[in-house]
């Protein structure tokens, strides 16, 4: 069943809708009664939840089981007690909207839709391209010109996607893919399909079981805002069933130049969109978050809120994971380290507490960023006494 998380109303699970008639977002409501207590810390992947997971068909590239690290070096650096990064590039195409994709192509399957649309900054539609690929469907995917990270482009293109660039940022994008997906009988897989949300909430369920206990704080970058709501989804559903007694807070990071949410929440104002958003973190750079109203509640009932970092310091931070702790995300990624850098030095966090980092993207994905802030040494000769001169 479906449910709209404004007016309650309610719609049956095999009709193609993304909102309800009142404009609001749905979600899928789960029988908890039915769910298996499967968390016993072994053999972890996306669909060893399928109890959780409401859709019959598998489209699967064995996504999920992602590594969840203690970060050893930053926790000393930073004097915190105890750090992890769940890290989602490790994904089949590299970033976590896999999770959502091998549900919500599924769910393509099941509803007898064989063409597949969604906007992009570009991981979802690396992400769609694959799975639609896995599924012999056909993909559309819109993405805002020039704006997309080269790796996110060159995958989309190869798994057989039909790319088609848009002159504007993400939301002009999003807007056409709502009006085709209406007009043109194509199914779509953005973030306000609730489908995604419920691959997506199984990080949850991958932390608790990884770790054998429910930390006390999630934080993760915020984009469109779907992976908040879907990973507090994921924490309250453990909750409801019985097999936790506690919830996270959840801590949302934006980039400054794309942070209505951090805004509105900070001044304490109605959520407004923000006209030209603007970062180098080009996979949350997002102005008008579609999913704004459950990534809010999310907060909200998680005692946690809304913070944002500069371009600087997510970049900054990208390099801290990576020389620190082997760990390579792109820049949106890095902004959840960048958040906690951010909050510890503005003391507003307990160092005592347990912190996850959600990092969203492999950093294969965006390689331009790093060189283009980089200069190699020019070329030595092929001596050993050219090479002691280096050094
Ligand atoms: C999609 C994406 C985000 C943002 O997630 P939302 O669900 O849109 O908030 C952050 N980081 C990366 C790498 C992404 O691909
Ligand atoms: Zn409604």
């Amino acid at each position: 069943m479906l449910r709209c998380i404004e007016c309650g109303k309610e719609y049956g699970e095999n009709e193609v809708r993304y909102r309800c008639d009142c404009g609001g977002l749905l979600e899928v409501v789960i029988d908890l009664g039915k769910v298996e207590n499967v968390f016993d810390g072994r053999n972890i992947t996306l669909w060893k939840y399928e109890s959780f997971i409401p859709v019959e068909r598998r489209v699967s590239l064995n996504e999920g089981g992602t590594p969840l690290y203690r970060l050893e070096n930053l926790q000393k650096e930073l004097g915190i007690v105890e750090l992890y990064v769940k890290n989602e590039g490790a994904n089949p195409t590299g970033s976590f909207k896999d999770r959502g994709m091998t549900v919500g192509v599924s769910k393509a399957l099941e509803l007898g839709m064989d063409k597949v649309i969604c906007a992009s900054t570009g991981n979802t539609s690396a992400s769609l391209a694959a799975y639609s690929a896995k599924a012999g469907i056909k993909s559309y995917v819109l993405v805002p010109s020039g704006k997309i990270a080269l790796g996110k482009l060159a995958q989309a293109i190869v798994y057989g996607a039909k790319v088609v660039p848009v002159k504007g940022n993400f939301d002009d994008a999003l807007r056409v893919v709502v009006k085709a997906s209406r007009e043109l009988g194509v199914y779509m897989l953005n973030s306000i399909n609730p489908f995604r949300l419920e691959g997506q909430k199984t990080i949850a369920f991958e932390i608790f079981d990884q770790l054998g206990f429910v930390p006390d704080n999630i934080i993760l970058p915020v984009g469109n805002a779907g992976n908040i709501s879907a990973i507090w989804k994921g924490f309250k559903e453990l909750f409801q069933a019985g097999f936790i007694d506690e919830l996270p807070r959840m801590i949302g990071i934006q980039a400054e130049g794309a942070s209505p949410l951090a805004k509105a929440w900070k001044e304490k104002k109605e959520f407004k969109p923000e006209e030209k958003p603007d970062t180098v973190a080009t996979a949350i750079r997002i102005g008008n978050p579609a999913n704004w109203r459950k990534a809010w509640l999310a907060a909200e009932e998680s005692k946690g809120f809304f913070e944002s970092v500069s371009d600087e310091e997510i970049l900054r931070a990208q390099k801290l994971l990576a020389s620190k702790e082997g760990i390579f995300v792109e820049p949106a990624s890095a902004s959840s380290l960048a958040g906690l850098v951010k909050l510890k030095e503005l003391d507003l966090i307990n160092s005592d507490e347990s912190y996850v980092l959600i990092t969203t993207g492999h950093g294969l994905k965006d390689p331009n960023i790093i060189i283009e802030n980089f200069s190699l040494s020019e070329p030595i000769e092929p001596t050993l006494s050219a090479f002691k001169e280096v050094l």
